[in-house]
């Protein structure tokens, strides 16, 4: 690695002579037209360092695209200085100015390479600071790719710095140094980043694990939900932090559901290669070696196979069902992050939404269901996102919404305003007319006191 001061002086320097929000604005509309139109050279890319279905690597690019588009229409918006009610009306006149942190450090996951490297830059750079992003030491070149097409579109090399390298090396050294920490990955290491954070007093994003229920009542469509749960346990073989690792099915449907998921999943194809497959193989040989420890630990306990279960052909781990999982299984409150969910019974929606609130987690749930019942259901649901009728893809995909964890899931929110304006400072400028606040040496202070407490009382009616 560069000296690592080096890299924040690049940084620096370029910050203070980036380009206007409006310029950025054209640069990261060019970058979602190139993206889109060179996405078979992402995709190989993505492939290859994580062995995902071709499919599951073109969610990224999408993801990228949206990304791009979004922020880059509204950052100038957002951005502006605005009106605020001043502390007396007429006499004080307030706005709030936003400012770009300067430098923010991000450090990301290897399992969207793509996605968890630039959909936070993008929001970042587009307020005006500098990033220096430190990709997963499994998966460098997505982020080398996409660094490249971002300055072939017009954005200045020193302002976006990828340092690929180890988190003992790259990733403590931006965490000491960066003026903001947007990190994803796992909980343990979010908690150390977080003392670092907290220790400098810098701002502090973390995207952690999760735990993530679905629940479907007995009013769910049952082929819908078959594919809704199919889809939500092994889009990108299971390694997706919001992906549901956990379902509680109401029992009055309970056999009918579990038949057709076990039979959508069996059916899934699964492989290297093209469009046709259903689902990739595993980032490594040890990270399916460990996803097996998880059903074998429970199978030792009691747990039954319903599909799956058996052990890794190399990288390759086939979607697994378990039920009857008894509590002191691993797998029942760890998160595994892979194609391994269970399956419990439930007698009632307020015994599924208990169950599914107790965890250490809060990332994402889902919902099946009549929309009716689903909408109740959700919003008492201890989750950043909650899908109704669809696992994961609904919410993430409403970029102008947050995304992010309740309690071990995470700190602060990507996307939406949230997204943009955390990697901001704001300033409150307020400008006081006539007379001072406290009335100064106009007024006594008794009849001040005595006016203030009028305008009060006459505020509080009216305002
Ligand atoms: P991880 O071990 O925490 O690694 C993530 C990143 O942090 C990597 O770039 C890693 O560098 C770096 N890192 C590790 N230790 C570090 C340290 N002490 N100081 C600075 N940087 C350090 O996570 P993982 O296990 O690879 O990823 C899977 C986890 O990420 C799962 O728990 C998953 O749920 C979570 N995740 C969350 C989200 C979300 O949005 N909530 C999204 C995706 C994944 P190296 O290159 O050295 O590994």
């Amino acid at each position: 690695m560069t000296d690592f001061s080096d890299i924040l002086e690049t940084a620096r320097r370029a910050q203070r002579n980036r380009p206007t929000t409006g310029e950025l604005a054209k640069i990261f509309l060019r970058y979602h037209d190139a993206v889109l139109a060179r996405q078979s050279e992402l995709l190989d890319v993505i492939q290859k360092e994580t062995g995902k279905a071709r499919g599951h690597a073109f969610d990224e690019v999408l993801d990228v695209a949206i990304t791009s588009r979004h922020y880059a229409h509204i950052a100038a918006k957002t951005l502006k200085t605005r009106r605020k009610k001043g502390a007396l009306p007429v006499l004080t006149r307030t706005v709030v100015e936003r400012d770009p942190v300067g430098v923010v450090g991000i450090i990301s996951p290897w399992n969207y390479p793509l996605s968890l490297t630039m959909s936070d830059a993008i929001p970042a750079l587009l307020a005006g600071n500098a990033v220096v992003l430190k990709p997963d030491s499994k998966t460098p070149e997505t982020a080398l790719l996409a660094a490249e097409m971002l300055f072939e579109a017009g954005l200045p090399r020193d302002l976006f710095q990828v340092v690929p390298g180890s988190g003992a090396t790259v990733g403590q050294a931006i965490a000491h140094n960066c003026d903001y920490l947007m990190f994803t990955g796992s909980t343990a290491t979010g908690r150390k980043l977080g003392a670092i954070a907290g220790e400098r007093l810098i701002g502090y994003s973390a995207e952690l694990g999760g735990k993530n229920p679905l629940i479907v009542d007995e009013s769910a469509d049952l082929a819908k939900a078959a594919e809704v749960a199919a889809q939500a346990c092994f889009a990108n073989s299971g390694q997706l932090c919001i992906s549901i690792e956990r379902i509680y099915v109401h029992r009055a449907i309970a056999q009918e559901f579990t038949e057709a998921f076990v039979k959508r999943t069996q059916e899934m194809k699964v492989g290297v290669g093209g469009w046709e497959y259903d689902m990739g193989i595993l980032i490594s040989e040890e990270h399916a070696t460990k996803v097996h420890e998880f059903v074998e630990d429970a199978v030792a306990k009691g747990a039954r196979v319903l599909a799956g279960g058996i052990p890794p052909e190399g990288r390759l781990y086939q979607p697994t069902i378990l039920v009857d999982v008894p509590e002191d299984a691993r797998v029942k409150r760890e998160e595994v992050f892979g194609p391994l969910v269970y399956l419990e019974t439930v007698d009632s929606m307020d015994e599924a939404v208990a169950r599914a609130n107790d965890t250490d987690y809060g990332l994402n749930a889902s919902v099946v269901a009549k929309p009716s019942v689903a909408r109740r259901i959700a919003s008492r649901l201890h989750a950043g996102t909650v899908n109704i009728n669809e696992g994961f893809a609904a919410a993430w995909a409403s970029i102008d919404a947050p995304m992010g964890g309740w309690k071990a899931s995470g700190l602060g929110r990507r996307h939406g305003v949230e997204g943009l304006l955390k990697f901001t400072e704001s300033r409150t400028v307020a400008e006081q007319r006539l007379v001072l606040i406290s009335g100064g040496k106009i007024v006594e202070r008794e009849t001040y006191a005595q006016v203030m407490s009028t305008a009060l009382k006459l505020g509080r009616k009216f305002l």
